[in-house]
C-alpha cells in the first residue's frame, strides 16, 4: 500500500504538483494518464524519493516516509529509514537505465547481492527464474547493447522484481519503444497484474489502462482532475478536461 497526501512540489517558481492525494491498495493496479508536463513523472519520482516534496506526506506499507509535524511543516524520516522504505518499491523508467557494461544477469543480481546481501548463488537462481518469467533466459549473458528496446525493458522489469518489491512504479515503460515492441512489455506487465502485484503505472497506452487497471487517474496541471473505474473515465468522463484529453489520444 502506498499513500500520498496533499503533495506539493515546485522547481523554482514552477509549481509542478499542487496538492496530490492518492492511495494504491495492495494488489491494485492504478494507471495515471494525462498530458505532457502535467507532473506524472515528478509524482512517481517523489514517491520513490528521487525528488524531495515541499509539503504533504508519503506513507509506504504503513510506514511514513514524509509527514507533517505538529506545526504543519513537512519532515522526512532519517535517511536510513528512507532507504529501508524505498527498498519496497521497484521502479521502471522510460529509458531502461540498465548498466551498459554489465551482462543481463549481472544487471539483475547486482542490487540483491549488494543491497539485500543475498548470497550470490541464490541471486543467480532468482535472476534466472525472473528471466524465464520475462522470456529472456537465452539472453542471460548478453550485454544491453545487444538487446532490442523491448528486451531491455523486460530486463529492467526483471531487475526491479529481483529486489522483491511490494509495489512497482512504471513511468511510461513503453513510450521509448517501436510500436511492434510494446506488446511484449505490456504482456509482462499484464502477467504481473494477474499475479496481484501492486502497480502504479504512468502510461500513454490507453488500451492497457482500460483493460488492466482497476482504477484510472487523470492528471492535468499538477492536479488530479478525476479518477474512477476505467469504464467511467474512458466512456463517461465527468470533467471537460478529461474529455478533451481523451479526444486527442484515443
Ligand atoms: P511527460 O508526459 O512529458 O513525461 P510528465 O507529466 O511526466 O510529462 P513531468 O516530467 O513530471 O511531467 O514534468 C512536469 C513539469 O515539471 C514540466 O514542466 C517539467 O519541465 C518540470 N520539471 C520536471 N523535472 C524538473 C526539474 N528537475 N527541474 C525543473 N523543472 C522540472
Ligand atoms: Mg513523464
Amino acid at each position: 500500500m502506498i499513500e500520498a497526501r496533499n503533495i506539493y512540489k515546485s522547481f523554482g517558481d514552477l509549481q509542478v504538483l499542487k496538492g496530490i492525494s492518492l492511495a494504491v491498495k495492495k494488489g491494485e493496479v492504478v494507471a495515471i494518464i494525462g498530458p505532457s508536463g502535467s507532473g506524472k513523472s515528478t509524482l512517481l519520482r517523489c514517491l520513490i524519493h528521487l525528488e524531495v516534496i515541499d509539503r504533504g506526506s508519503i506513507i509506504i506499507e504503513g510506514q511514513p516516509m514524509a509527514y507533517e509535524d505538529e506545526n504543519g511543516k513537512t519532515r522526512y524520516v532519517p535517511d536510513k529509514q528512507i532507504r529501508q522504505i524505498c527498498k519496497k518499491i521497484g521502479m521502471v523508467f522510460q529509458n531502461f537505465n540498465l548498466f551498459p557494461h554489465k551482462t543481463v544477469l549481472e544487471n539483475i543480481i547486482e542490487a540483491p547481492i549488494v543491497v539485500n546481501k543475498v548470497p550470490k548463488q541464490e541471486a543467480v537462481d532468482m535472476a534466472e527464474a525472473l528471466l524465464r518469467r520475462v522470456g529472456l533466459i537465452d539472453k542471460r549473458d548478453s550485454y544491453p547493447s545487444q538487446l532490442s528496446g523491448g528486451q531491455k525493458q523486460r530486463v529492467a522489469i526483471a531487475r526491479a522484481l529481483a529486489m522483491k518489491p511490494d509495489i512497482m512504479l512504471f513511468d511510461e515503460p513503453t513510450s521509448a519503444l517501436d510500436p511492434e515492441l510494446t506488446g511484449e512489455v505490456l504482456k509482462v506487465m499484464r502477467d504481473l497484474a494477474e499475479d496481484r502485484m501492486t502497480m502504479l503505472v504512468v502510461t500513454h497506452e490507453m488500451g492497457f489502462a482500460r483493460e488492466v487497471a482497476d482504477r484510472v487517474i487523470f492528471m492535468d496541471g499538477g492536479e488530479i482532475i478525476e479518477e474512477g473505474l476505467p469504464g467511467e473515465i474512458f466512456c463517461n468522463p465527468r470533467s471537460e478536461r478529461t474529455r478533451s484529453f481523451l479526444k486527442q489520444v484515443l
